[in-house]
């Protein structure tokens, strides 16, 4: 089991619950709007989010940012040290930092002591560009070389006194994303975030990020995971949340059971559960709805979810753990559909 690491008011790793994060898109700097956005991002789901920093203008929009927001909040710097420690002394929770390019021993040790003075995380990884060249020439691109690139930053901040780690070594392949963190499995405790880097535009990402994620989840394998989509983050938490549901991990929010579509189908079903689905995004409560095309299977096929609908010729019929209890006109079956759905929440 990997170790409990404290990240603000969240506890990653060990037998905690498994969180969501992303990264917002927006200059940092621009303050409102990156706290407007992550407050969307919160209602979706996400239980950590982290931003860019990238100069001292970022840096004095982080204070405002923690104390309007209510997730943990993570800086993500590159090269520059003085940024990690400007953004740790405004009060943020986590940094995601590559103590291998921030200019020398010295500059790590400040970085690490003003970690350990504020209590704050830090995550150190690698990626497949940013594999250490020694490793590279040794293992080649091999899942070896990306998670030994990670673990050396690992010792790099350990030789500091620097504990509250989480490690990540992602690639934009599946399969070697999936074995690298097999071998990073094996070798640390520190809890693992877990993701498919650069996995492309919203379907292909989709598609890498469930299949490297979910793999990895049902071997066990990690304690916080981001889907890398070109895409705005409020579908990387979307697809997080939904992913976790999906594997069992999860029983919060709604899941959408709806079928394919045929034949037999009555009405515009699958309209109607996208539409469920974007008007039942923030809910909290558990709860399984179905859209059905058809009463023949639908009814019966979504035995266990707790409400839903089905076409029926000139009717839809609305169902409770396969019961029909309601019988509504095709063109007034949405509006009965929603209210019924509003009584269960
Ligand atoms: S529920 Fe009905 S409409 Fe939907 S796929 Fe099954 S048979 Fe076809």
């Amino acid at each position: 089991m990997t170790k409990t690491v404290k990240v603000g008011s969240l506890f990653m790793g060990g037998n905690n619950p498994i969180s969501v994060q992303s990264m917002a898109n927006i200059k940092t700097s621009k303050t409102t709007q990156v706290i407007e956005q992550i407050s969307r991002l919160e209602k979706l789901g996400c239980d950590l989010i982290r931003v860019s920093v990238k100069d001292q203008e970022d840096i004095l929009s982080l204070k405002k940012i923690k104390e309007s927001i209510s997730i943990p909040l993570v800086a993500d710097i590159h090269f520059d040290y003085r940024l990690a420690i400007g953004a740790i002394e405004q009060g943020v929770d986590k940094i995601r930092i590559n103590p291998g390019n921030i200019g020398g021993e010295d500059r790590v040790t400040m970085v690490a002591d003003a970690l350990k003075a504020n209590k704050v995380a830090c995550r150190v990884g690698s990626n497949t560009g940013s594999i250490e060249k020694k490793f590279a020439q040794k293992y080649g691109k091999s899942e070896i070389a990306l998670a030994e690139s990670a673990l050396e930053k690992v010792s790099m901040l350990e030789k500091h006194g620097v504990y509250d780690i989480v490690v990540s070594a992602k690639a934009s392949s599946v399969p070697l994303t999936v074995s690298t963190y097999k071998y990073l499995h094996e070798k640390t405790n520190y809890p693992l975030h877990v993701g498919v880097t650069e996995a492309g535009t919203l379907n292909s990402g989709l598609v890498k990020g469930s299949a490297g994620i979910g793999a990895l989840l049902l071997s066990g394998i990690g304690d916080t995971i981001r889907f890398s989509l070109a895409s705005p983050p409020e579908e990387e938490v979307k697809a997080g949340v939904k992913l976790l549901r999906a594997l069992g991990l999860k029983e919060n929010g709604v899941e959408i059971i709806a079928c394919p579509t045929c034949g037999r189908t009555e009405y515009d079903s699958i309209g109607l559960a996208n539409r469920v689905e974007q008007l039942t995004a923030h809910i909290k409560k558990p709860l399984k709805i179905a859209v059905m095309g058809c009463v023949v299977n639908g009814p019966g096929e979504a035995k266990d979810c707790d409400i839903g609908i089905a076409g029926n010729g000139e009717n839809c019929v609305i169902f409770k753990k396969g019961e029909v209890y309601l019988n509504a006109p095709i063109n007034d079956a949405e509006r009965v559909f929603l209210e019924e759905i509003n009584k269960l929440i």
